[in-house]
């Protein structure tokens, strides 16, 4: 399955997230999604071992959609095989007086990963030219400038050894109604209930329209965008976590050798 390409937008490529079907499993089987998902997992341990003892390159992984696109489920699914050692979970949440005094990548630059780990954003500097652009938190030159900021923030990291993958997270609106509605019937998931939840969703085209410039004015060839039809759980999975190993596989990884001349070693 050669997906990472299929999903990847190219840079300068338009986006029209409406005539993406979010229902769309191309490439892949339903019935052969747990056994690939759990080898992906396998794979994915294996490979960030490596990746920690080689200590060379940083794994950074974006995670955007809209509220309930399974942004949390992904890390539980996907990432769940990682050796906590070694991974490094970050949610972005509305930014703390101290974070709106610094400029908008400051918080976002602290958490990036640092070579031999892997990191995931969980919402990312993203949000600030999404949520901040939807309900009008900055001014319209502000929120410009920023896709600009960004690429040239990606391109940096990237020169200095950072990977970036970015995913969105695409589910239709329908869906998003069914997984808000059990957030509201099922005692397990009342707490994942925001009161603001079924407003931001009256926003749903406005929504879009700035998914749709962040993906298409920030997909460039260090850190492109995945746009991931993820109306089904088990095709998001596995299909993030192909493109997650198809990457840690191209970094060609080597364990170092020991850091002193084994043969002169008295085992004893
Ligand atoms: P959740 O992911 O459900 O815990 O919600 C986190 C909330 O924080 C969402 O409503 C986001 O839109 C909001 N948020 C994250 N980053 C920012 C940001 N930079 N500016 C404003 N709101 C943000
Ligand atoms: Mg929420």
């Amino acid at each position: 399955m050669k997906i990472s390409k299929e999903l990847r937008v190219d840079p300068g490529q338009a986006v029209d997230l409406r005539a993406i079907d979010p229902d769309a499993t191309p490439s892949a089987k339903k019935e052969d999604a747990d056994k690939l998902l759990a080898e992906h997992v396998l794979e994915m341990d294996r490979l960030q071992y490596l990746l920690y003892a080689e200590n060379k390159h940083a794994l950074l992984i974006v995670l955007q959609g809209m509220d309930a696109a399974g942004k949390d489920g992904t890390i539980r699914h996907v990432m769940s095989g990682m050796n906590p050692q070694g991974v490094k979970v970050t949610s972005f949440k509305t930014p703390s007086a101290e974070e709106q005094d610094h400029d908008f990548l400051w918080r976002i630059h602290k958490a990036v990963p640092c070579k031999g780990e892997v990191g995931v954003f969980n919402r990312s500097h993203y949000e600030d030219v999404v949520v901040v652009r939807v309900h009008d938190l900055a001014p319209k030159d502000v929120w410009k400038a920023r896709y600009e900021q960004i690429n040239a923030f990606e391109k940096m990291l990237t020169d200095c050894g950072v990977t970036i993958l970015k995913f969105f997270l695409h589910i239709s609106k329908d869906e998003q109604l069914e997984r808000l509605k059990a957030r509201v019937t099922d005692p397990t998931r009342n707490w994942k209930l925001s009161p603001t939840d079924f407003a931001e969703r009256k926003r749903w085209d406005d929504y879009t329209n700035a998914y749709e410039d962040a993906l298409e004015k920030c997909s460039t060839s260090w850190a492109p965008w995945h746009i991931v039809p993820a109306n089904k759980k088990w095709y998001r999975n596995l299909v993030i976590s192909q493109v997650i190993v198809d990457t840690l596989r191209g970094f060609d990884m080597r364990y170092p050798p020991a850091a002193c001349d084994l043969s002169t070693l008295k085992i004893e």
